[in-house]
């Protein structure tokens, strides 16, 4: 599998690896030390090492995903005309011909998308993300849910630890305000500095891991939505257009790589579930030059209700293809 090392140089990937050396940094010296006292107690250990095989995964995670080569289509990649059959899912041309890249100059296999930013096709491409500074596709959606889970997890949990420690300060202050008034007034500015310099910190570091931890939690829940029904985030938005289309012809559209929610993990995070968690740098979900739909699994249940008839849906993707998903949706 490609990998680019060179983009961990990058602004962005710097900048996040910082904010998150920093969150991790402070949520260690200034929350963990301190509430749990000088000595090394069993609480001290469980939370240092929880934290810390966090805040580790989340950062091997976040490594591979921008590392790894999201998956490029093979020089001279052509469409098999045999896989046009019953069980194949036909993405085309609205002229129906074979989807070709005009920039690339080649031929793009099933859930293949040209990004403008990356310059090149990519392979189940989901998205172009920024904060990797890389493409989301085929080899490198694993680590790339993987980071999500594991920054939202050490966000969470820093912030936890965070809001933990900050009640108790308050409470710290108090009772040090009232004591000193009542042994010495000239002692109390000295004391009062230097909790409040580490509160302050503490607060800072809760400012950023807040928005931090709504943003994970949101992106994270849907990646949760988009692997249980084996999607991509542009398949999603070409799937609201052939709805439509769907709807307008009395017809219901089913995606056609939605294969049921275990199928779709063992599909895209591979058949191993402990290895789910751990990010690898081989990619679990195939080559990304096909893909099994429904249509492989039918039944004669299924063709009872209507999937022999072939019905072509258009979708207008990132790229100005038009191509058709799907075309075959269950008719009621
Ligand atoms: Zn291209
Ligand atoms: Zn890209």
């Amino acid at each position: 599998m490609a990998l680019t090392p060179s983009r961990l140089l990058s602004i962005t990937v710097c900048l996040v690896l910082s904010a998150y050396a920093f969150v991790c940094y402070t949520t260690v010296q200034l929350v963990i030390f301190p509430s749990m006292g000088p000595e090394l107690t069993t609480p001290l250990v469980l939370h240092l090492s929880a934290f810390s095989a966090i805040a580790l995964l989340g950062i091997v995670s976040y490594a591979a995903a921008v590392m790894i080569d999201p998956g490029s289509v093979p020089p001279g990649w052509m469409p098999d005309a045999e896989e046009n059959n019953d069980m194949a899912v036909q993405e085309v041309k609205s002229d129906g011909g074979a989807r070709f890249c005009s920039k690339c100059q080649a031929y793009k296999p099933p859930r293949c998308h040209h990004c403008r930013i990356c310059k090149a096709c990519v392979l189940r491409m989901d998205h172009h993300c920024v904060w990797i500074a890389n493409c989301v596709g085929q080899h490198n959606y694993h680590p790339f849910f993987l980071f999500v889970l594991y920054f939202l997890v050490g966000c969470a949990y820093a912030l936890y630890l965070l809001i933990n420690q900050l009640l108790q300060d308050i409470d710290s202050l108090e009772d040090t305000a009232s004591e000193a008034q009542e042994r010495d007034r000239r002692r109390l500015p000295h004391q009062s500095f230097e909790i409040s310099w580490d509160s302050l910190y503490r607060i800072f570091t809760a400012i950023l891991v807040l928005p931090l931890a709504i943003g994970l939690g949101v992106l994270f829940c849907w990646h949760v939505y988009l692997v249980l029904h084996n999607k991509t985030t542009i398949e999603y938005h070409e799937g609201v257009r052939a709805r439509w289309l769907a709807k307008k012809k009395g017809q219901l559209y089913k995606h056609p790589y939605d294969l049921g929610i275990v199928r779709n993990l063992i599909t895209i995070f591979g058949p191993n579930a402990t290895s789910w968690f751990w990010p690898t740098l081989q990619s679990p979900g195939g080559d990304g030059l096909s893909f099994r739909t429904y249509l492989h699994l039918s039944t004669e249940t299924d063709r009872s209700v209507g999937l022999d008839e072939e019905v072509r849906l258009e979708t207008r993707t990132d790229d100005d293809d038009f191509i058709s998903l799907g075309h075959k949706p269950v008719i009621h």
